[in-house]
């Protein structure tokens, strides 16, 4: 019945409008052409959206042949698309020509680069009956600095505005709804251009926030009498800004005034739920919900994916279309107090609403209708003549930032499951059964999930109350129980010594961690004695028996994530979110490795030969040790244990002094699982002392080692047999890094900016993948530099167990002085960018930048492993490369452009172990991004791919002649 009624009210509603998807594309012919051959080909479709979002980066005319040629040049056929599919000659495409249509093709979505070309539009809009919401475009706000300029022209634009429609005069038709006069002037608000700080672990600081950003915006607002709306964006803000939201306009100066409103959008699960939230507001004036479906929806699955997390969004529109109709009923239900703004391409969702509100007894005037600047032309005539309160949703900024928003309006009219696309269920409803590139996305992902054995562990989503609550308790927990006493543990037995280690707190000096029991070379003695006798047994396990243990432990980890977690940010310094990634890296490890020996280790077959079998295993080298650093104080500890343990060693564990409380909770855990006590053995000391002793030891099979150049030089000049020695010992040897990322003029700097800032400056620069050269094309350094300076000037510093601290301490008053020496040295001998600052009673280092670095100074060669960097400029691309390259370590690097030649120049050119494209140079993750380097920076094969465990065993082949007198037997396998 009611889809009976909603389809009876669409065809009187839109019946007349003649193939609206044709008109929705033909505003400008250029434009209309290529949408149509856009929707007939993927390929041309991505090149096509990629070149719009590179164009305005294009300063030099020169450099947009260029780039036709790049993104459509190489295959003919998608240059005929771009040119006989326009009716053009392939030669037409000259910088003036496309420069200007892309232009024009700005200005279709685009009302103005300000209110001057604005408002003379708006003027016109109205006197078409058209109301207006207005909408700031501009590059991402990463800074303070760009924050408080964007709260500056929102405040500017109410004024502006308001002032300018004092002259207008009234249009009854959008200026009234059944209450009588509504404002004249709506703007729509983005929270994430007020400020840059907005972060789901520190929830509570976030809401205040965006509270006190939006105030004086809101009080503004109600002074000039104009209407705010509060756009929606990712589903990370969402919850946030909600709140926030809920909580402001409960507030004393804003609970009476009835011309706010939010948006919601349709397409995220928890919809209902949020309208519910917003129906129990203590907000007296009513409050405008804008039902949208969503337009970040590949985002927020490919978001949720990568992060192993539920999907926030419906998978499938006619999901999100239900949900749509749910909530513009229990939106009209709830009138007065709820007023829908139902904005949609779509007929039936608009139809639905109508009829819905009709059906609630909502008068027609308190519902209003909204659509995009530069898409509505089709509906317009025919909402307005049924009497409906229409308004477009205007953006307005520069072409430049404003082509992000372009593409994704873009992909939003061109995507299979697009809501413009399937804008009339009245014309076309062949889509419904199209295999669109995001069900591919989905079948894809499902499919490829469905063949995997592992799977990474999600980190935490801090938005989710209850992980913030846990992980706040873990840090009290701790608190409660310091200083730790950390042990010696041979054979199980635990062992206290007179030599202690004192650990504090690097971002509270007077709080002691642990007293660690030093292990001496007697200790280690025993334990490798003991290692050695157990070895036949251990070694001779079955694989799988291995395996599941290593699973086990994996499980125990998981169970104790909160705990191992905050005890991180206690004990180095880590923030919530780095110190969670690093107990998944941890558990991933496991899981990783537990299905990997499986695979290499099981005996298989080398040919196939009559009268004789070869089979190819793998065996466990013998006595292990693993000596470990501190920044990753339990993934690379825990990797190398479990990668020693599942392959069939055994071993003694020598921790990072400054960590040995998170690795001592990692034997603990060892044991519990039920790893042999004689297998295991735990000997915190100092580096010199067990460390030496152990890597030099002529029982010593294997050494695992992560650190710092210097010491794994040592280790490797004891690696030659000792007399005695029942070996050769092999060195799996990870070193350190002087990481460089490159980026050039075709770059986003959004996400450079970004993810230099990230890469250079996560957990203070102490991460061996940490960038610690930056490389900026000449002609865009200026902007690169002042930017990112402001970011690094935004974040803020301080204790690492308050979440909201950027910036943390650094490890120790040794690592602090040497960083201090290389500051020193570089304001001697450099410019540097930014600004000291100071905190008592921690181990804090400014994060710095240096420019104009002599060639030869140590601070572009020598890895400083802290929140140090060094900005170089270039101009031609292969003199940056030949920069980042000389160095003596090749572990990470980066690279950020939008050219698909440079690129694939710098893929085989750029020579390090991991190198990223248009992404951070951190963070890797196991199995996706196996990780290490090369040169000064490692041995090894890569630790969490698929040939780190082979380092850990002989490789044996065992060959048997099958024929006997009565013939051969048939191969096994
Ligand atoms: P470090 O080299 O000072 O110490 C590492 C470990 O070696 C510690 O357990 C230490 O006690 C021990 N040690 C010190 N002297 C020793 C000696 N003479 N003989 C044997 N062992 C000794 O490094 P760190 O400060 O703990 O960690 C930072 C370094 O680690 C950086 O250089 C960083 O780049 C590197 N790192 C590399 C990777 C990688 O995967 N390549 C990962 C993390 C850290």
């Amino acid at each position: 019945m009611l889809k009976i009624a909603i389809k009876q009210v669409e065809q009187e509603l839109f019946g007349s409008i003649k193939e609206p998807q044709r008109q929705l594309f033909s505003r400008k012919w250029w434009y209309g052409r290529l949408m149509r051959e856009v929707l007939k080909s993927s390929h041309f479709k991505t090149q096509m959206f990629r070149f719009v979002d590179v164009f305005p980066s294009l300063n030099r005319k020169a450099d947009i042949p260029v780039f036709i040629k790049e993104y459509f040049g190489e295959d003919k056929a998608t240059l005929r698309l771009l040119t006989e599919g326009v009716g053009l000659l392939p030669s037409a495409l000259t910088s003036i020509f496309v420069t200007k249509q892309m232009k024009e093709m700005s200005r279709l979505f685009i009302i103005g680069e300000d209110t001057s070309t604005a408002l003379p539009i708006l003027k016109k809009m109205r006197k078409n009956k058209v109301g207006f919401t207005l909408d700031l475009l501009g590059e991402a706000v990463l800074s303070e600095t760009e924050a408080e300029r964007y709260q500056e022209k929102y405040l500017q634009l109410i004024k502006d505005l308001s002032e300018a429609a004092n002259g207008w005069p009234d249009e009854v038709c959008i200026d009234q709804d059944d209450r009588g006069a509504i404002p004249k002037v709506n703007i729509s608000i983005k929270v994430s251009a007020l400020d840059s700080l907005i972060h789901a672990a520190a929830w509570d600081n976030s809401k205040a926030r965006i509270k006190a950003k939006l105030r004086p915006i809101l009080s503004a607002a109600i002074k000039a009498a104009v209407f705010i709306n509060i756009d929606m964006e990712q589903y990370v803000y969402k919850s946030l800004v909600l709140e926030a939201f809920k909580e402001l306009i409960e507030e004393s100066e804003f609970r009476q005034y009835p011309h706010f409103g939010i948006v919601i959008q349709a397409y995220l699960q928890d919809a209902m739920k949020d309208l519910q939230k917003l129906v129990a507001c203590k907000h007296l004036g009513s409050l405008t919900i804008r039902l949208v479906k969503g337009a970040y929806w590949d985002h927020e699955l490919l978001f949720a994916e990568q992060r192993n997390w539920p999907c926030p969004v419906y998978r499938n529109k006619a999901e999100t279309d239900q949900n749509f109709n749910s909530c513009a009923n229990f939106i009209l239900k709830s009138y007065p107090y709820l007023r829908l703004a139902v904005a949609s391409h779509n007929t039936q969702s608009i139809a639905a609403a109508v009829h819905l509100a009709h059906v609630h007894r909502v008068p027609q005037k308190a519902l209003e209708i909204q659509m995009l600047y530069g898409m509505s032309e089709a509906f317009q005539s025919a909402l307005i003549q049924k009497d409906l309160r229409f308004r477009e949703y205007c953006p307005m900024g520069k072409a430049v930032p404003g082509m992000a928003y372009l593409v994704r309006r873009l992909l939003e009219n061109t995507s299979n499951e697009s809501f413009l696309r399937q804008q009339s269920s009245v014309q076309d409803n062949s889509d419904n059964n199209s295999n669109g590139p995001r069900r591919n996305i989905l079948r894809n992902s499902r499919s490829s999930n469905r063949c995997l054995q592992f799977k990474n562990i999600g980190v935490l989503d801090f938005a989710i109350l209850e992980n913030r609550k846990k992980f706040q308790n873990a840090i009290e927990e701790w608190e409660k129980c310091l200083a730790i006493e950390v042990p010696i543990i041979v054979n199980g037995e635990t062992k206290w010594s007179d030599k202690k280690y004192q650990r504090e707190n690097p971002s509270k000096l007077d709080q002691l961690i642990a007293n660690i029991s030093l292990a001496s070379e007697e200790d280690c003695e025993r334990a490798v004695r003991i290692a050695k006798s157990s070895l036949t047994i251990w070694s001779q396990k079955k694989l799988e028996e291995r395996s599941q243990l290593l699973l086990h432990i994996a499980d125990s980890l998981e169970k104790k994530r909160y705990s191992l977690a905050a005890l991180q940010v206690l004990e180095v310094g880590k923030s919530w979110e780095s110190a969670d990634a690093d107990v998944c890296e941890a558990i991933d490890f496991c899981r990783y490795y537990a299905m990997e020996i499986i695979r290499i280790a099981s005996p298989h077959l080398t040919d196939k030969v009559l009268g004789e079998e070869s089979y190819a295993l793998w065996r466990a080298r013998g006595v292990a040790v693993v000596i470990a650093p501190w920044n990753f104080p339990l993934a690379i500890l825990t990797g190398m244990v479990s990668a020693c343990l599942v392959t069939g060693n055994t071993l003694c564990i020598k921790p990072a002094e400054q960590s040995s409380v998170t690795a001592y909770e990692l034997m603990k855990i060892l044991l519990k699982c039920g790893v042999p006590k004689n297998v295991v053995h735990f000997l915190p000391g100092l580096g010199e002392v067990a460390g030496a002793y152990l890597a030099g030891h002529k029982d010593i099979s294997l050494v695992a080692f992560t650190g710092s150049k210097e010491v794994g030089h040592c280790i490797l000049n004891k690696a030659l047999p000792l007399h005695g020695a029942s070996s050769l010992k092999k060195c799996v040897v990870e070193m350190g890094g002087k990481n460089a990322i490159i980026v050039d003029d075709s770059a986003d700097l959004d996400l450079a900016v970004e993810g230099v800032m990230e890469s250079a400056f996560g957990f203070q620069g102490q991460k061996c993948s940490a960038c610690s050269r930056v490389f900026v094309a000449d002609s865009i350094h200026k902007r690169f530099t002042e930017r990112l300076i402001w970011m690094v000037d935004s974040m803020p510093f301080g204790d690492a167990k308050k979440p909201e601290s950027r910036i943390g301490p650094v490890i120790d008053k040794p690592a602090m002085e040497k960083i201090r020496k290389y500051i020193d040295l570089g304001k001697k001998t450099a410019r540097m960018l930014t600004k000291e600052k100071d905190i008592q009673n921690a181990y804090f280092i400014s994060p710095t930048i240096f420019t104009d670095v002599p060639e030869d100074s140590p601070l572009l060669w020598e890895e400083i492993f802290g929140p140090v960097l060094v900005l170089h400029t270039f101009k031609d691309l292969d003199e940056a490369v030949e920069l980042a390259n000389a160095s003596e370590f090749a572990l990470t690097g980066g690279f950020y452009s939008r050219s698909p030649s440079r690129i694939r120049y710098v893929r085989e050119n750029f020579l390090v172990g991991n190198l990223y494209i248009n992404r951070s140079c951190t963070g890797a993750i196991v199995k996706r991004h196996p990780f290490g380097g090369f040169k000064m920076s490692g041995l090894g094969s890569k630790a969490g791919g698929p040939d780190y465990l082979k380092q850990f065993m002989n490789p044996i082949v065992i060959t048997e002649n099958t024929v006997r007198r009565g013939g051969f037997s048939p191969h096994l396998v």
